[in-house]
């Protein structure tokens, strides 16, 4: 690419971050520093009952004004281009709390507006809090539409801390496709078929490191949530450096896209994602499959799956369809022999046959 397509990219990172104890009363006071006096409030659903009270106060004490108010239930494309566009005119910034609804709408509205986002998940259950996206409804199906990174990051490591385990288990098993997704990126690179950044690529593997060189595999230990906030934030800035969401998403996100669109009650994004990374390694002949066993395994990652098994018919028709999910894009799906590769797994390898029958 000519030399002045890299000079003339914008890269956005989080101005304000603040992750830890206790945040959701200081929020009024991080608006304030910011001078971002006047905000459009974007709520999942039930987050008033349990954030109001707090947030409200800490607001009241700051002099910030909610000027607009909204529950989030529904991330049609259509319904957010209107209430964008229909927002009070002093509007300072977006702030959206909650698991994932209420944060992509908020995003693409900001970013409709090119107004600041702050993101303040409930949950750490994918990277998309702080990913430069929104999965959104397009003509009634879920996309992935350009977005921009937040502004503000807030994690109140006390209201995470309360998500049920299926959310620590879905953000590990999001934040270990980078190993299958970085191999992807870099065989696509081989191939002429993307443009490999270096430091995108450190930025996520340190995303991994920050995560399993640390501490224990316990996902309730408090030392582990932090983290996991931490590694998922930087594999989002990473696909904002990168200028793609390479880094973060390969052949094991294209099953995981193939599976939201047949199956017929998709389970969350990061469990259909983790079990994809460890069959993409498989067909990688990734040298840290091992690596990714050994965690998953040692995490309970496995275990909870198995509680509520994948339907072996709709995973093998995911597979089918998994590599024409995105046009021009090289993933070790691509090769000629993958899929039935994969279908083999599928019969013959022992953690597999447990969790896809
Ligand atoms: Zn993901």
């Amino acid at each position: 690419m000519p030399y002045a397509t890299y000079i003339n990219k914008q890269i956005n990172i989080p101005y304000l971050l603040k992750i830890g104890y206790g945040k959701t009363a200081k929020v009024g006071k991080y608006l304030y520093d910011k001078d971002l006096m006047n905000i459009a409030l974007f709520l999942g659903e039930g987050i008033e009952d349990i954030l109001g009270d707090v947030l409200y106060k800490g607001f009241a004490e700051q002099g910030i004004k909610v000027v607009y108010k909204q529950i989030v239930k529904n991330i049609d494309i259509e319904e957010i281009n209107k209430v964008a566009f229909s927002l009070p005119a002093e509007t300072n910034a977006l702030l959206g709390i909650g698991g994932g609804k209420a944060l992509d709408y908020a995003k693409y509205a900001a970013n409709l507006l090119r107004l600041p986002y702050i993101s303040m998940p409930t949950s750490t259950s994918n990277d998309g809090f702080c990913s430069p996206s929104s999965s959104l409804l397009v003509g009634g199906k879920r996309t992935t539409v350009k977005s921009s990174i937040p502004f503000g990051v807030v994690v109140d490591l006390d209201i995470i801390k309360n998500s049920p385990k299926i959310c620590f288990y879905s953000g590990l098993g999001d934040m270990i496709s980078k190993v299958t997704a970085l191999t992807d990126w870099k065989e696509a690179a081989l191939r002429g078929q993307a443009r490999y950044n270096d430091f995108a690529s450190m930025m996520s593997y340190n995303s991994l490191d920050i995560l399993f060189l640390k501490h224990s595999t316990d996902i309730m230990a408090p030392e582990f949530q932090r983290s996991l906030t931490n590694s998922l934030l930087t594999s989002g800035i990473a696909m904002e450096i990168a200028g793609t969401s390479r880094p973060a998403s390969g052949s094991e996100h294209l099953i995981s896209h193939a599976l939201d669109k047949i199956s017929k009650k998709p389970k969350m994004h990061g469990l259909q994602v983790g079990i994809a990374t460890y069959l993409c390694a498989l067909l990688q002949n990734n040298h840290e499959t091992e690596g990714i066993k050994n965690i998953l395994t040692t995490t309970g990652f496995f275990d909870f799956v198995k509680q509520d098994t994948f339907d072996k018919t709709e995973f093998i028709k995911a597979l089918e369809l998994a590599p024409s999910i995105k046009n021009n894009y090289y993933t070790i799906l691509s090769e000629p022999d993958s899929f039935e590769r994969a279908v083999l797994l599928l019969e013959q390898d022992k953690i597999l046959q447990e969790l896809i029958k």
